[in-house]
């Protein structure tokens, strides 16, 4: 389908999406094969062996491609072997700016993995961009963004960062997992490539995971390409087809996960008992009108304080239409605890430097009835 004009929820039903073409099956087929049969040396009809390619991953490689505005994919087995991915393109030696509040398992990966092969990594707070033009230096190759951050919603300028990066040919990447391509476009705003974990908004379900990188640049997608072939962190056909099926509702999945993200929101910072919430559709938010310009929704992820480590576990213990648990982004709600979970490795230390408390909750606001979801905080709440 040539849809580069048509519509997003347009382009995330049909684009890779197409009908089988020897069936007519509406929904892509899942090829289960390791192999492909060759008619004699050298003649083939495009597959050889399913590390390499593979007609499921093909689909949704261009999916994704088209609903981040890319020139095309790579699909990895998960969110963080699509980083690794990426910092494999690099070499020894080189520099890597960093966001001081990323995803806690990508300082784990950069620090305990990468370090002790000669890459080098700075952190610094992305939200102000003269710390970015500050931090690169002469062997800086990249700098990493997720935006808004993890837990603690804090917004970086996509484009004004850009235009540090690009005269100093350093490539901007952005992990756009909170936001999903369906309320931010990072490349449009000048980013050189985005990375997912599709593992949450982009399949939904919270049934598979899996990780893309989308490039804007045929050398990069050379590059990532022959790393799937190479390394062979590659994604299967079972779990591209469920992202692929994921992604057809991602616009209406998106739409609600805003909507009830917005009176979540709301109900959390009019509760006495919660001190403090984050999340950029607050106009309180202290970059609510960078929200405003540089994504098109809010989105579904809130964190708010409640004190203490124990407020924070009376109140847990106490949910029942959200799940006590770590991932987010599917259509059930699921709330979580930073410092003990996804947080954990950052250690003590590093959580303090970047305000991530122990009293700190982060809840992924699901697509159930939101009178239910505000329900259950508020008798979750009572338990403090
Ligand atoms: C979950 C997550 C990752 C890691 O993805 P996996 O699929 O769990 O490997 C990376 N970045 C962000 C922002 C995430 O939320």
């Amino acid at each position: 389908m040539k849809t580069k004009k048509a519509g997003f929820a347009t382009r995330a039903i049909h684009v890779g999406q197409e009908p089988d073409q020897l069936t007519g099956a509406v929904a892509p087929p899942i090829f289960a094969t390791s192999t492909f049969v060759q008619q004699e040396i050298g003649k083939h009809k495009g597959y050889e062996y399913a590390r390499v390619s593979n007609p499921t991953r093909d689909r949704l490689e261009q999916n994704l491609a088209a609903l981040e505005g890319g020139v095309a994919a790579k699909v990895f087995a998960s969110g963080m072997a699509a980083i690794n991915a990426i910092v494999t393109t690099l070499k020894a030696g080189d520099h890597v700016v960093c966001g001081h509040n990323l995803y806690g398992g990508t300082p784990r990966l950069f620090n305990q993995v990468w370090a002790d092969f000669g890459l080098e990594f700075s952190y610094v707070d992305t939200s102000e961009v003269r710390n970015v033009e500050r931090a690169i230096q002469k062997n800086t190759r990249m700098v990493f963004i997720e935006t808004p951050t993890n837990p603690l919603m804090a917004l970086t300028d996509i484009q004004a960062v850009s235009r540090v990066c690009r005269p100093k040919k350093v490539d901007l990447v952005v992990d756009n997992t909170f936001m999903s391509p369906y309320f931010q476009q990072p490349i449009a705003l000048g980013a050189d490539m985005v990375v997912h974990s599709t593992t949450k908004f982009l399949n939904g379900h919270s049934d598979g995971l899996g990780g893309v990188v989308v490039c804007t640049r045929p050398v990069q997608v050379e590059k990532l390409a022959f790393l799937q072939k190479a390394a062979g962190a590659i994604l299967s056909p079972f779990e591209c087809w469920l992202i692929l099926r994921g992604v057809k509702t991602l616009a209406a999945r998106m739409k609600q996960h805003d909507e009830s993200g917005r009176q979540v929101a709301a109900f959390l910072a009019g509760h006495k008992k919660v001190k403090k919430v984050f999340y950029p559709g607050l106009a309180d938010h202290p970059q609510h009108d960078l929200a405003k310009r540089q994504m098109s929704g809010f989105g579904a992820m809130i964190s708010f304080e409640t004190g203490s480590l124990s407020n924070a576990n009376k109140m847990l213990r106490r949910v029942k239409v959200c799940s006590l648990g770590e991932s987010l982004g599917g259509v059930e709600t699921l709330i979580s605890h930073p410092a003990t979970m996804t947080h954990a490795a950052v250690g003590e230390k590093g959580r303090k430097a970047i305000g991530i408390t122990d009293g700190l909750v982060r809840i992924s606001v699901g697509i159930e009835d939101v009178g239910d979801i505000v329900e259950d905080m508020e008798q979750a709440l009572a338990g403090i």
